[in-house]
């Protein structure tokens, strides 16, 4: 059996200041602490024992985990074990690498997002050159603001020629930022999927592989189908967890963030992203197979 494991434990901390971020700056109490500690140590042992699924782990945490040591432990660890096909996090790639050289880099993939506003692109990019050196793949991305579009335009000269550098489509609030056709087209010249970040799909009643073939699990143990949905299906600690998994319809109106709709079956992304749906890397010719919208 293989599953994808989105795990979002009790962290809500980072070292970056973002205006628009809730986490941003936000210390870690000793309390939340021991309780990510402890957490994130139970989602391993549950990894550890079940040793005939072949995972794909995928951590997205409310913050920043990527320099805390025991996240770089727990990445580590489960690069080495035989049923971890990959280990993807989401990360402002602002960690010193050197753990690295404890993990067995073929499995491991990054989410790297660029925020122009708390790092300079110099040493943005002597990072992502660090971990091509390091021999792992990782995509790169920005926030599509207008007030970002030169630096976006750099950072694409900049970065070597085969990383992906994918665009999100800024909103404010609930709203969709309305581009003009002109910033469309610039920012597509950039990211050739942007357009897909540009839409939300309805998505209620529709058939997703989340809750079947891709799960959350948070620092409880509770099984979710995605982050979206809040109906917990189960828990991870329970010995019939293998029940949550099964086939359901959407029960929201519309799914709008890659991290979810690249799972919507209806829109056929994952040959887009064959071999790098998680960490949003898209096969060679992977906007070549994109449907008409
Ligand atoms: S780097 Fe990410 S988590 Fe940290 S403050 Fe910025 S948006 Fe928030
Ligand atoms: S379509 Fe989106 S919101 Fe709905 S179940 Fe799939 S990932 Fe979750």
């Amino acid at each position: 059996m293989n599953l994808s494991v989105l795990y979002r434990g009790a962290l809500e901390t980072c070292n970056y200041d973002c205006s628009y971020c809730p986490f941003a700056k936000r210390p870690e109490t000793p309390e939340k602490r021991q309780q990510d500690t402890e957490s994130l140590e139970k989602f391993l042992g549950w990894v550890r024992r079940e040793t005939d699924v072949q995972f794909s782990i995928f951590f997205t945490p409310w913050g920043e985990a990527l320099p805390i040591q025991r996240y770089q432990k727990a990445i580590a660890e489960l690069s080495h074990f035989p049923h971890v096909e990959k280990v993807v996090m989401q990360t402002n790639l602002s960690a010193r690498l050197d753990f690295l050289q404890e993990c067995q880099k073929g499995k491991l993939a990054f989410w790297c997002t660029y925020h122009p506003s708390q790092v300079k692109r110099e040493k943005f990019l002597q990072q992502c050159h660090a971990l091509k050196s390091w021999g792992v793949r990782f995509s790169v991305g920005v926030v599509g603001k207008p007030s970002h579009f030169q630096e976006i335009q750099d950072l694409r000269r900049d970065l070597p020629e085969e990383v992906y550098l994918w665009v999100n489509a800024y909103q404010k609030g609930s709203q969709m930022y309305p581009y003009t056709p002109e910033q469309t087209q610039l920012l597509g010249s950039i990211d050739p999927l942007f357009e897909l970040n540009t839409r939300k799909y309805a998505s209620r009643g529709k058939s997703c592989f989340a809750g079947e073939t891709v799960v959350t699990v948070d620092e409880h143990g509770d099984i979710r189908r995605c982050h979206f949905v809040d109906q917990v299906l189960g828990n991870i600690h329970a010995p019939d967890w293998r029940n949550a998994l099964q086939s359901r319809a959407c029960s929201r109106r519309f799914c709008d963030c890659h991290i979810g709709y690249v799972h919507l079956k209806e829109l056929e992304l994952y040959p887009v992203f064959e071999g790098g749906i998680l960490e949003r890397i898209p096969a060679e010719k992977g906007s070549g197979l994109l449907r008409s919208p």
